[in-house]
């Protein structure tokens, strides 16, 4: 399974309309592998727009 740090180091996107402060507005669910993905970590969307992913294993 690949590792998020595997990626390198985070890729912070910026989104229009300034911060937000609701956290989970920050996440939608994968519907290719189910997993919750952080769209502020252009990594992690990067990831998983793939067309043939696995989960990535978060770190901790
Ligand atoms: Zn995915």
């Amino acid at each position: 399974m690949t590792k998020l740090s595997d990626l390198g180091p985070p890729i912070k996107g910026t989104r229009h309309g300034g911060e937000q402060t609701n956290e989970v507005e920050h996440f939608y669910v994968c519907r290719t592998c189910g997993q919750s993905v952080d769209r502020r970590d252009l990594r992690q969307v990067i990831w998983h727009e793939r067309p043939d992913h696995k989960p990535l294993e978060q770190d901790s």
